[in-house]
């Protein structure tokens, strides 16, 4: 392995041996969960009309939705989608269509950049002792002033005490005071809940030189594990979009 991200970091600490799976096996995957098909096609859209008001270029609502429906077919033609029980595929593309209406509605500041890509090394901001491993992500949407937001869609809206600890937004925060050798004036997550009547909930917060000290051990104990061929399973209300239901179930076998 050459680098680290949230989604590798996040997947560790959630179950060990789904990590292993899916990067250390590459296992392939039988399906995609309606949840993470969703939240792709909200994000490509989302990202597409952040690059169009970057540029400059007005766009209509309704092409809008039609790049929003592209994506998400064309994520439907490529993986076999698991919907949850008494979902519906026609109810869930209403509902981001909802969801994408109330963000195009919202007042916005200029871009600064949308999607934007990042690869810097973890080092201890205390002692500057390195990890010895780069950190990548790619930053969902920098506005002019340097808020930093992080698109998120979500079944049930978002304890906002979460915030202040969201691994996703102090790896953000972390890697742009690495670029720029400034903090960035505030993280935002805009969470898009998919309840019956759709809502955008923004909730800010910042990061400290202490936020990222708690992220070089957290990084170095993942490390730690993922090199010492630490994987188990850890059961909870995750392995219902787990797509390794089956080798899960024979691990330890052989
Ligand atoms: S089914 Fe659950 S415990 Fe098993 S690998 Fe998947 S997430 Fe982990």
């Amino acid at each position: 392995m050459n680098h680290l991200s949230n989604s590798q970091i996040n997947l560790y600490l959630q179950c060990s041996l789904k990590y292993k799976f899916q990067y250390v096996d590459e296992l392939p995957k039988p399906f995609k969960s309606s949840g993470l098909a969703f939240g792709s096609a909200v994000h490509s859209a989302l990202s597409w009309l952040n690059k169009q008001r970057m540029n400059g270029n007005s766009v209509s609502l309704e092409r809008f939705y039609k790049i929003f429906d592209a994506d998400w077919y064309s994520l439907k033609a490529e993986n076999e989608i698991r919907y949850k029980a008494g979902e519906e595929e026609m109810k869930l593309t209403v509902l981001g269509k909802e969801l994408l209406g109330l963000y195009f509605e919202e007042p916005y500041k200029k871009v600064k950049g949308t999607e934007i890509p990042f690869v810097v090394p973890i080092v201890n901001p205390q002692t500057g002792q390195r990890l010895g491993i780069d950190l990548e992500g790619i930053i969902d949407l920098i506005e002019e002033d340097d808020t930093i937001t992080e698109f998120k869609t979500s079944a049930q809206i978002m304890d906002p005490k979460e915030v202040d600890t969201h691994l996703q937004l102090t790896i953000y925060s972390y890697a742009f005071e690495a670029l720029t050798h400034r903090p960035p004036k505030l993280l935002r997550v805009i969470d898009f809940v998919k309840t019956k009547k759709p809502k955008l909930i923004p909730l800010e917060t910042k990061r400290t030189k202490a936020d990222y000290q708690r992220f070089f051990f957290l990084s170095g104990q993942v490390l730690k594990g993922i090199r010492s061929q630490v994987f188990f399973p850890r059961s909870g209300f995750w392995c219902k979009d787990c797509e390794y239901g089956e080798h899960c179930r024979n691990w330890g076998e052989s």
